[in-house]
């Protein structure tokens, strides 16, 4: 009997270890486990648990239960919501993502299905409640064991009221900002206030929002400051932050030349959940998927053997990849940023998918080295980390801005490139899967031709900065090593690269909106 449980258990510890996070899980409910709670003013109660390879489940339903968290399970769709304060987390089973209110993340162990409840791996629940909600889990996977406790914040949450000369945004906070710990500034739409000292739930006051003036906030956290990124639908005329004492809030007021209509009321909605989820639903369907074939005009790209240039191959292979896409997914809009052999300033490109509401942004390149022997194929997504082996291709793919004008270079010079980065990292956690999953089929497709893998990759990259969707850049190869040049140069090639991120395209846009 023992033995046969230690091969069970090892047999799903190996399952779960080689096939995580893609593959389902099977529930394993033989194990009763229990996982203690402990809340914040000391009294203490237990959780059935499942043991699943080496991690604990805990049951949405059995979580509900501990406070006043409502839930809602869809059992034909294996999927179920839970929502802690105005925050709702809809997890489903076999599936890596979790929609939080209207944004997406994702984890690294696939929730189940078992006796009519969703079960979900308590180490990610908790990163996932610590990070979205007013809500602070300690989990102590060793006892196991959760502890609720509070969280060390000063800024609780931002509400948007519109007044008859303006827009007031107000901050409720638990500490005095004095006027030197704010400042505020006005960049590509978005309006930021830092709050020096400032200390809130990055992930929980980020959130889209229904405004006629304010379409989205976005904060981020840093060792000295929280700061609050606005996205506007209309510029202001003037700005202004202060602390008022009486309220306990940060006030930031936007006036306008005209009047903006009154706030209609559509936040009662949040009790109907159905509803809401239907919305949500069809603002994140992956339905336009741009494609950037990088370089062109008077940017050649990288120059290779063959007196290749990039700029040429990349615009057959991006063709391709549309012409593929619309085969498989007739009812996806498919757009690009050049059809022709034309220059294009990098901030543009993304500016062309964000004004077109681009769910999707695949930028394609290819590679080159001073070393030629030097060969392969990689996926790049955005970020501000330095990978340093990825340095050679981020300078060379940043270059291109030497043919802009300066007017346009300012677009990535100095705290612009910073902020704006900033501005993505909603999207990374997805576009690292879509990198993945491109890499992922690039590789298969490829494998015949021999050309090696060099894996997925970030980095800094201008092109991909003001996205505001997944994005991914694909090197193709290096035409600076002679025989990838002649492989990029050849049809047949060019058709298996386009085919390779075709299906990745698909494998993500299937697996992100199984969980809408
Ligand atoms: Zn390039």
């Amino acid at each position: 009997m023992f033995r046969r449980e230690f091969v069970k258990d090892f047999f799903y510890s190996l399952m779960f270890f080689l096939f995580r996070p893609f593959k389902a899980l099977k529930a394993q409910t033989k194990y009763s486990h229990f996982l203690k709670i402990e809340f914040a003013n000391g009294k203490r109660t237990d959780l059935s648990v499942l043991l699943i390879g080496r991690n604990y489940y805990l049951s949405l339903d059995d979580f509900s239960n501990l406070g006043d968290y409502g839930i809602f399970t869809n059992t034909a769709r294996q999927k179920s919501v839970l929502k802690i304060g105005n925050i709702k987390l809809k997890f489903t089973a076999d599936n890596p993502f979790v929609v939080i209110n209207d944004q997406i993340a994702q984890i690294l162990n696939l929730p189940v299905w078992n006796e009519g409840s969703l079960w979900v791996p308590v180490e990610d629940f908790c990163q996932l409640v610590n990070d979205f909600t007013s809500l602070h889990l300690e989990y102590l996977p060793n006892v196991p064991k959760i502890q609720f406790g509070a969280k060390n914040i000063n800024v609780l949450s931002v509400s948007i009221t519109q007044k008859a000369n303006g827009t007031l945004i107000a901050l409720n906070t638990t500490q005095s900002f004095s006027a030197n710990k704010l400042n505020t500034r006005l960049v590509n739409g978005w309006l930021y206030l830092e709050l020096i000292g400032g200390k809130g739930d990055a992930k929980a006051l980020t959130h889209k929002v229904k405004d006629p003036v304010v379409a989205e906030i976005r904060a981020v956290q840093f060792e000295k400051l929280l700061s609050i990124g606005f996205r506007l639908k209309k510029i202001p005329k003037d700005y202004q932050a202060i602390y008022d004492g009486d309220l306990s809030q940060v006030l930031l007021t936007l006036r306008f030349k005209e009047a903006v209509p009154e706030n209609t009321q559509e936040d009662q909605l949040a009790d109907n959940i159905n509803e809401e989820l239907k919305n949500q639903k069809s603002a994140w369907m992956i339905d336009t998927i741009v494609i950037d074939p990088g370089h062109g005009g008077k940017d050649p790209g990288a120059l290779g053997y063959y007196h290749l240039k990039e700029k040429d191959i990349v615009l057959k292979i991006a063709l391709k990849l549309g012409e593929y896409l619309k085969k498989r997914l007739p009812h996806v809009k498919i757009l690009y940023t050049r059809k022709t052999d034309v220059f294009i300033p990098l901030w543009q490109r993304t500016q062309f998918a964000n004004k077109n509401n681009g769910k999707l942004f695949v930028s394609i390149h290819c590679n080159s080295n001073y070393r030629h022997s030097v060969n392969g194929f990689e996926t790049y997504f955005l970020s501000s980390e330095k990978d340093t082996k990825a340095r050679n291709t981020v300078l060379l793919e940043n270059k291109s801005i030497e043919f802009e004008t300066s007017e346009d270079k300012k677009q990535y010079q100095g705290i612009n490139f910073v902020l704006a980065t900033l501005a993505q990292s909603a999207f990374i956690k997805y576009s690292q899967y879509l990198a993945t999953v491109v890499q992922r089929s690039l590789r298969n497709r490829l494998r015949s031709v021999g050309m090696t893998d060099r894996g997925v990759k970030q980095g800094p990259l201008y092109v991909m900065v003001n996205a505001t969707m997944p994005n991914v850049l694909v090197e193709t190869g290096f035409i600076s090593n002679k025989h990838e040049a002649r492989l990029l140069r050849s049809k047949s090639t060019q058709a298996k690269v386009a085919l390779g991120i075709c299906e990745g395209i698909i494998k993500f846009k299937k697996d992100f909106e199984s969980a809408l």
